[in-house]
């Protein structure tokens, strides 16, 4: 007779419980609150049983399917243990380390480019649900998560989801991005909102534009490019542009073959530009924009531009106002004429071309200065303004752009923040300005506001000589760096 001891009535409650059992369970092993010793991993087979022994002749406790998150710690080399709740009861339990893969322990983010129509899935598993799907060249967010799998973050009715991407949908966006300097190829190039023909474009270049972008994907650059001041993230198919190489040595000898045996066949100086069509080693199959081939030396190339600042740029500079038209306070057109005849003196002294609208007390209508813009075609125009306001607490320094060139957000930046930093007065930041020079120029066009000649304090801090050479010397770094970047 069976003695009924208590060590017998729990074996047997046991032994119900399990009965009771689901065979599938897809929630996640509980127990024991996550300690360091404890790894995450997911199920790498369609099913995988936890058992009551580190041995699967024992009981089956519980099965999980594929790409089922799982907890737990290292048992021997054959076995994890891990504890699996039955009927609210926690129990310890052990996983065959062949089962499961364990995820990476410190995920690292990562942006990518689906290859084609990509899946996100509710596990790291083709069966598990599909929660989202992305058309082809669409651009994701995620982590690396296991050999085969990354995982992320979907919204799926405003809420947030862990899903899981195959690796194979994806690649990687280099990182880091390397910027890039190349000319566009063909009649009219398009960039595209994503890096996909078959996304908008957002806007379009003609043959032989110079364009700036990073390192993206295999296929594609990206880019930045202003819509009505507003940057927009854009793309570049790699085919559409060409990259070029620049001369790092004072002079660099074109040779016939890859080696410094080989004769010379023309020597380039610092700065050329040059197409690279191949490399053997060290040494690149080169064409000079000449049109003659040869091979170079690799590392006295660079992908980067030189930066020439502002030297042989064509700028205008148009101080506002002039003759019978004072301007602000009756002094702003002698300020302005001040300050630009100091900032014309510095952009020549850098190699510069500079044009005035006017070099003296003259009378010029608004068109006017904008036909100056148009017979000189300039890299830059910069209109000189100083403000008044009725109030005479009004201060600080703004800069205008009318956003009608692609580049005349970042001139106004470059220069605003040149400004600020160099005279210390108040950043009334770079603004959209319905103003006739900037909005008829067809030319990289902004206008400066230098200070309040209504707030009496700063009357007398803009009227100084030293204050107008500061702002001319924030102009010329501003406009250096506009043309370095
Ligand atoms: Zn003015």
């Amino acid at each position: 007779m069976l003695r009924f001891t208590k060590t017998v009535a729990r074996k047997l409650a046991f032994v119900l419980l399990l009965s009771c059992l689901p065979l599938y369970g897809f929630t996640e092993i509980h127990g024991q609150a996550a300690t360091s010793s404890y790894v995450t991993g997911i199920v790498k087979n369609s099913s995988l049983s936890v058992y009551s022994k580190a041995s699967t002749s024992s009981t089956v406790l519980k099965k999980y399917t594929q790409g089922t998150l799982l907890k737990y710690k290292v048992y021997n080399s054959s076995w994890y243990q891990s504890a699996v709740y039955v009927n609210g009861k926690s129990f310890t339990c052990y996983i065959r380390v062949s089962d499961v893969e364990t995820a990476v322990s410190t995920q690292k983010s990562l942006t990518g480019r689906t290859n084609s129509t990509t899946n996100v899935y509710s596990r790291a598993s083709t069966s598990s649900s599909v929660l989202k799907s992305y058309a082809g060249g669409s651009v994701l967010k995620y982590k690396t998560f296991t050999s085969g799998w990354y995982q992320s973050t979907v919204y799926i009715k405003g809420k947030a989801v862990t899903c899981y991407i195959r690796k194979t949908n994806v690649e990687n966006a280099a990182s880091p991005q390397v910027s890039l300097t190349g000319v566009a190829l063909n009649g009219s190039i398009k960039v595209y909102s994503k890096p996909t023909i078959y996304s908008a474009p957002i806007k379009s270049y003609s043959k032989g534009a110079v364009l700036k972008y990073k390192t993206f994907t295999s296929g594609w650059y990206q880019s930045t490019v202003y819509v009505n001041g507003v940057p927009k993230t854009a793309y570049i198919r790699k085919s559409d542009v060409e990259v070029k190489y620049y001369v790092k040595t004072s002079t660099l000898n074109v040779r016939a073959g890859s080696n410094t045996d080989s004769a010379v066949i023309t020597a380039v100086k610092a700065g050329t530009a040059l197409n690279v069509s191949g490399a053997s080693g060290n040494w690149g199959k080169v064409t000079t924009s000449s049109g003659v081939s040869g091979w170079a030396y690799l590392p006295y190339l660079s992908r980067t531009a030189p930066t020439n600042g502002v030297r042989g740029q064509t700028i205008v500079i148009d101080p506002g106002h002039g003759g019978k038209d004072p301007g602000a306070k009756a002094v702003e057109k002698k300020l302005n004429l001040e300050t630009a005849l100091k900032l014309e003196a510095m952009l020549e002294s850098k190699g510069a071309n500079v044009i005035m609208t006017r070099s003296n007390d003259e009378y010029l209508t608004l068109s006017e200065r904008v036909d100056v813009a148009e017979q000189y075609k300039p890299d830059a125009f910069i209109s000189i303004h100083y403000n008044s306001s009725t109030s005479t607490s009004a201060d600080g320094i703004d800069t205008f752009y009318y956003a009608s060139n692609v580049n005349e957000r970042e001139l106004a930046e470059c220069i605003q923040e040149e400004l600020i930093k160099q005279t210390g007065l108040d950043d009334r930041g770079v603004q959209i300005g319905n103003f006739h020079v900037i909005r008829e120029n067809k030319y990289p066009a902004i206008l400066v506001e230098l200070g309040f000649l209504s707030n009496p304090t700063e009357l007398k801090i803009v009227s100084t000589s030293s204050y107008q050479t500061k702002a001319a010397s924030a102009i010329t770094k501003g406009l250096e760096n506009y043309f370095n970047r």
